[in-house]
């Protein structure tokens, strides 16, 4: 009977594992948007208990009035006195506007808007930002676990072109994927040490707790970050995130009801840590899967999605 049991627990690791290496090599593209964005549908019953929560934070499109604050878990939370990041800035614009999802706590705009300018100092042309947060947070019907609280935002791998971009362009250019196809390492052919310098330049700013990239940009992080290795405890390699890196700010001052993710443990996490994400899977990279994943903040595998 022991024996019987031990063999199914074996069947299901076996099952489990050989849809997780699948899921590995799957990419987060970033979806085209919509000129003209349908509003949803009116929901019959919306106090049913069994209504899930992201049907009705997608219907809101407004903030919740009053102070700041940023409620509950990354994963599990949500926002009231959101502001919205101006879609243009001196140097950021906002892509997909028809998302309705470039909310957030005043200390995200703040830090975005700091990001942008510090970003122009190591050469990149300016930022586009992908998504923040819904006008109440909380879940969302497509993309995301995290991106509760309005202290997540998600920034293409693409810098911002010269111009003004029109609605089209903001709803239907495309992001750069800076991943090799082979999903080995970046693709030499678009990756430049400036992406490297990007991505520096976000970690080393205070607010920011964790940055999520594909696990082959993290590699190339590792190759060339040069002597100080401190900014790469931040960068953690992730599913997906092979069109835009992932940024999380920590729980501001003001909002006391914010449940902070523990940091990233003091390492760079460049050595074996960072091999199990390019190695076939197998039993014992099952555990280190499990820790990468507690560790990069409860994200699902799915959630390549977790942009
Ligand atoms: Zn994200």
């Amino acid at each position: 009977m022991r024996t019987a049991a031990w063999l199914l627990a074996v069947l299901i690791l076996a099952a489990a594992s050989s849809a997780a290496a699948q899921e590995k090599h799957l990419i987060d593209p970033t979806p085209p948007g919509s000129l003209n964005p349908e509003p949803l549908p009116p929901l019959q019953n919306p106090d049913a208990p069994s209504m899930p929560a992201k049907e009705l934070f997608a219907r809101k499109s407004t903030p919740f009035p009053g102070p700041p604050r940023s409620i509950g878990g990354y994963f599990d939370g949500c926002l009231a006195g959101a502001v919205a990041l101006p879609i243009t800035g001196p140097s950021w614009q906002v892509m997909r506007l028809s998302r309705n999802r470039n909310w957030g706590n005043p200390q995200l705009v703040r830090f975005i808007e700091r990001f942008a300018e510090s970003a122009k100092k190591v050469g990149w042309n300016g930022l586009l930002v992908g998504d923040m947060s819904q006008p109440r947070g909380g879940p969302m019907l497509s993309d995301h676990r995290s991106h509760q609280v309005g202290l997540d935002v998600d920034i293409w791998f693409t810098p911002m072109p010269d111009h003004v971009q029109s609605r089209e362009e903001r709803e239907f250019g495309s992001a750069t994927d800076v991943v090799a196809p082979d999903m080995l390492d970046v693709d030499p052919e678009v990756w430049t040490h400036k992406h490297t310098e990007l991505i520096r330049t976000a970690a080393q700013d205070p607010a920011v707790t964790r940055i999520l990239v594909n696990a082959a940009i993290k590699k190339a992080l590792c190759r060339e970050a040069g002597a100080d290795r401190t900014w790469l405890f931040k960068v953690r390699p992730w599913y997906g995130h092979a069109e835009h890196f992932h940024v999380q700010i920590a729980c501001p001052a003001g909002s006391a009801e914010c449940k902070p993710q523990p940091p990233p443990r003091p390492s760079d996490d460049c050595g074996h840590e960072l091999d199990f994400w390019f190695k076939e899977f197998d039993a014992a990279s099952a555990t280190a899967q499990t820790e990468a994943g507690a560790d990069a903040g409860r994200v699902a595998p799915r959630m390549q999605a977790d942009r």
